[in-house]
């Protein structure tokens, strides 16, 4: 948030060193291009929805065990052109340096994610207003509540709050993205993982809309959750269809409004997941 992605700096056109960008492309495969090419539509989504403000959130891709492309700082993520991805190692060197364009601070998150997941190949970052607001009020989004959600996010914790552009979010969300392909980040944002591009934008977007229905559920002065029997055939449908990812199960009792003590609307411990549920079935990592 603070710090990130500063100072506001707009870039609506090609890098000024042309020859610097002719270099580039020139060393650019096909693939590589083609995942510039899909950083710079997702980045404009991820504005186009407001779940970016001036110049925050970033996106990054692997494209090798040592390598990734990631999203410049100092620019918004709705107008950026694909000689403006970054090429990054693992150690959060610049590969091959052109141009001005430098890349966030909060490279250091997503290079941690890699770090900790072989399967992931992309990561998402942005600061969508309901997920936001979840974070913020220190509710973690760990209720089964729409099915698509259970299915592709299960339960999102929230990682305790963390400076921008140090080590501490990097390590608040460790323990967190094991088990998990989303995660809030606190007083911050959220953050979601994927086999590709595509998967991790996908589960930003099902995130907030999630978030979104529950707040004005809550607001209605109800949340029904989906029942623990309905919940199994979800995970077994998932198993089914085989689905990418891991997701840690959601707890199938209480709700956001509910009338035990625990699952109200009283705020947990940053970073810590509420009580389980009675059902143990329910209970082991799903891959
Ligand atoms: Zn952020």
């Amino acid at each position: 948030m603070l710090g990130e992605d500063s100072p506001v700096v707009f870039v609506f056109g090609c890098i000024a060193d042309n020859q610097s960008l002719f270099i580039q492309e020139s060393m650019m495969d096909s693939d590589e291009h083609a995942l510039r090419q899909q950083i710079m539509e997702i980045g404009r989504r991820l504005w186009k929805k407001g779940f970016v403000a001036a110049n925050d959130g970033n996106i990054s891709v692997r494209i090798s065990d040592q390598e990734i492309l990631t999203t410049p700082t100092g620019v918004s993520k709705g107008f950026m052109t694909p000689d403006m991805i970054i090429k990054m190692d693992m150690d959060g060197n610049i590969v091959i340096p052109h141009g001005t364009h430098r890349p966030s601070s909060e490279v250091k998150m997503h290079i941690e994610v890699y770090r900790q997941r072989e399967d992931v190949r992309s990561v998402v970052h942005a600061h969508p207003p309901f997920c936001t607001s979840f974070a913020v009020a220190g509710i973690p989004l760990d209720k089964c509540v729409l099915p698509e959600a259970v299915l592709t996010l299960g339960a999102v914790p929230i990682a305790p709050y963390g400076t921008p552009s140090t080590t501490e979010i990097p390590e608040s969300i460790t323990p967190l993205i094991r088990n998990s392909d989303a995660v809030l980040l606190a007083n911050h944002g959220a953050l979601t993982l994927g086999a590709d591009l595509m998967s991790a934008y996908y589960k930003m977007e099902t995130l907030e809309h999630s978030a979104g229905i529950i707040h004005k559920a809550i607001q209605l002065g109800h949340v029904d959750v989906i029942p623990p029997e309905a919940v199994k055939k979800l995970m077994d449908l998932r198993r089914t269809l085989n689905l990418t990812g891991r997701v840690n199960p959601c707890f199938g009792k209480g709700s956001y409004t509910g009338t035990e003590q625990e699952q109200t609307l009283t705020p947990g411990k940053q970073g810590e997941n509420r009580p389980d549920s009675d059902h143990s079935e329910l209970k082991a990592p799903l891959k």
